[in-house]
């Protein structure tokens, strides 16, 4: 995508803190960390969302995540935006691995919803698009 900042950043047209790149996937240091070690890790294949990845760059990019979180030495949060309303501002996919140091990092409120649907209703809701 020519007008996408990661795209830009595969490409080499401009420039990070490489931390770890195989065929499918890139980590590089987040520009504006939340915490220190803060590292953003994206794959090659430009999509905007998760489910949009052919599954190989999927699964490449999910172990390279968890080879990312290993080498933190800290308890540390992994983070994945999809859309704008979920928080999503660069549209290509990536996951944020933030190390937890201190009251530094991640904070969000973990707020139990109040207006529950059944659980019944749900599940097969979701199973059925899952087909
Ligand atoms: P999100 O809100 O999940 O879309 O997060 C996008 C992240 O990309 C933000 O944390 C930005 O700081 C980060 N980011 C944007 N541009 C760059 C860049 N050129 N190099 C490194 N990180 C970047
Ligand atoms: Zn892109």
């Amino acid at each position: 995508m020519d007008n996408c900042i990661f795209c830009k950043i595969i490409k080499k047209q401009i420039p990070c803190h490489c931390v770890y790149e195989d065929e499918h996937t890139l980590a590089f240091l987040d520009i504006n960390p939340i915490s220190d070690g803060h590292v953003v890790v994206i794959p090659k294949h430009h999509a905007e969302f998760m489910h949009e990845l052919p599954s190989a760059s999927a699964s490449t990019l999910m172990l390279a995540v968890q080879k990312v979180a290993a080498a933190c030495t800290t308890p540390y949060n992994i983070l994945n935006n999809n859309g704008e309303l979920a928080g999503q501002v660069v549209k290509h996919v990536h996951f944020h691995v933030i190390p937890k140091t201190d009251n530094s990092g991640l904070r969000g409120e973990w707020k139990v919803l109040q207006d529950k649907r059944d659980f019944k209703t749900v599940q097969a809701e979701i199973v059925q698009r899952m087909k």
